[in-house]
């Protein structure tokens, strides 16, 4: 604990309390809480073990349901992804942020190329990445939106770094990457955990609409459509309806994560 921290910390308002907390509460790891925030390196090698080997790939939901768009995930929810994403979403680890952002990115990047069911984006051509909406009561609970927070965090990965070191994919030239949070729901819909593939469908249909301030932005967009995690794949399903029914050119997916019931795509 250096004095001058601590002096600094005693004399620097709220800045400064931050700083004081942090000597008396060390960053703990949001896995194992080892005093090493956000991950100790040992869960970080745990994280890199949970991704697919070869890196993120288009997967596929079992049953499959009519009107998925292609996805790409980076790795099985069971295990370490899906306890950074609860500790992200859930526990208020929104210090996972950077982190979530650039596996986000690395998935993202996959789904800019060929993929079973859709061609690739054309070269060069502006992609938008539209987050998953969420619901007002989750907006409500959580005080955030953090799949919109993981969507800019992904779209400054894709882009060009000046840091040679920056946990990020190859960046994709220019500013061809952005992020538009181009869909609303547009009526209550019941929490999609607990229900089943058919329940799932039915809860979510025609439930989304894209935004009349988005709609233009929209006619003729690639658009890449941004989830932590792939389930049952009814939410893709109705982003890509909305998103076609105003006129996109093509939709994808990519997440960080699928859950179990799912095969590798294209086989
Ligand atoms: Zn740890």
């Amino acid at each position: 604990m250096g004095g001058e921290r601590l002096g600094a910390a005693l004399t620097g308002g709220a800045a400064g309390l931050a700083a004081l907390l942090d000597l008396v509460l060390p960053g703990r790891c949001a896995l194992c809480t080892a005093p090493a925030a956000p991950l100790c390196a040992r869960c970080r090698d745990e994280v890199a073990d949970a991704c697919f080997p070869g890196g993120a790939r288009p997967v596929q939901p079992v049953p499959f349901p009519r009107g998925m768009p292609p996805c790409v995930a980076l790795g099985g929810y069971a295990g370490p992804l899906g306890r950074l994403l609860s500790a992200y979403k859930d526990d208020g680890r929104r210090d996972l942020a950077p982190l979530l952002s650039a596996l986000l990115a690395l998935s993202v990047t996959r789904a800019l190329g060929p993929l079973p069911g859709g061609a690739p984006v054309p070269g060069g051509a502006p992609v938008l990445l539209v987050p998953v909406p969420s619901s007002r009561a989750a907006r409500r609970r959580r005080g955030d939106a953090p799949m919109l927070a993981l969507a800019r965090g992904a779209a400054r990965a894709c882009g060009p770094s000046d840091d040679d070191h920056a946990p990020a994919p190859a960046p994709i030239a220019g500013e061809r990457v952005r992020v538009l949070d181009a869909l609303r729901l547009r009526r209550r819909v019941a929490d999609q955990a607990g229900l089943g593939a058919a329940a799932r469908a039915a809860n979510l249909e025609w439930a989304m609409a894209t935004r009349a301030t988005c709609r233009a932005a929209v006619v003729g967009a690639h658009i890449v459509v941004v989830d932590d995690v792939l389930t049952t794949g009814a939410t893709l399903v109705e982003c890509r309806r909305a998103l076609t029914r105003s006129g996109a050119a093509s939709v994808t997916a990519a997440t960080i994560a699928a859950t179990a019931r799912h095969t590798p795509a294209g086989r």
